[in-house]
């Protein structure tokens, strides 16, 4: 707990930059540091269940990608950033759709990151299809890709398949870990400090 507070400076339920004496971060940095609860576990490790709320694990999905754009090109130069990629504007317009195919279902997290994982790649693959970038591959890595698409296989640009994982991954800890636990639950979507938190209702 110790090595946390001295890594992150957050234990507990907020983060605030401002009293913690950390207001020399940037955006993208403080962003970074309040997802530390949320990356000490991985949710294809987590077997708790979820009942899905499609609208709600879409905002939270959204939140988490668009907390990674303000990243300065001083850090990583644009160019090699997958949050900017067109491929993973496609991905940020299909999520909805793959959330709403699990909407009301009750399942384990880590079979739920699995079969989104699964969604995902056969989503980008189709694109990959579509985009015609099948026929430069020899024959025999082209039926292999066919017959087990995997992210790796389709020539994303390098660090994409960590970062839909890691979103991924904190997406659905937020789940779990960022629901509001007061006994008069705030409304909606909230923060305290710099982190957010929910309660479900408002979600529909
Ligand atoms: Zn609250």
């Amino acid at each position: 707990m110790q090595q946390i507070w001295l890594k992150f400076g957050t234990l507990g339920k907020a983060y605030n930059k401002h009293s913690s004496g950390n207001d020399q971060f940037d955006a993208w940095e403080t962003f970074e540091r309040t997802c530390a609860d949320l990356d000490k576990e991985l949710a294809e490790n987590n077997r708790a269940g979820i009942t899905v709320n499609s609208s709600l694990l879409f905002k939270i999905w959204s939140h988490i990608a668009d907390g990674s754009e303000p990243e300065p090109a001083s850090s990583t130069p644009y160019r090699l950033q997958p949050v900017r990629s067109s491929d993973f504007a496609m991905v940020k317009c299909q999520m909805l759709a793959i959330f709403k195919g699990y909407n009301g279902s009750s399942i384990p997290t880590d079979r739920l990151h699995m079969r989104i994982i699964r969604d995902l790649t056969h989503f980008l693959f189709k694109q990959f299809l579509r985009a015609r970038l099948h026929e430069n591959l020899p024959h025999p890595q082209l039926l292999n890709l066919g017959g087990n698409p995997t992210l790796r296989g389709l020539g994303l640009p390098p660090g994409f398949e960590e970062f839909v994982k890691r979103v991924l991954n904190r997406t659905l800890q937020f789940y779990h870990l960022r629901k509001c636990q007061d006994t008069l639950p705030c409304q909606g979507w909230h923060t305290y400090g710099e982190k957010y938190y929910y309660n479900e209702e408002g979600f529909e």
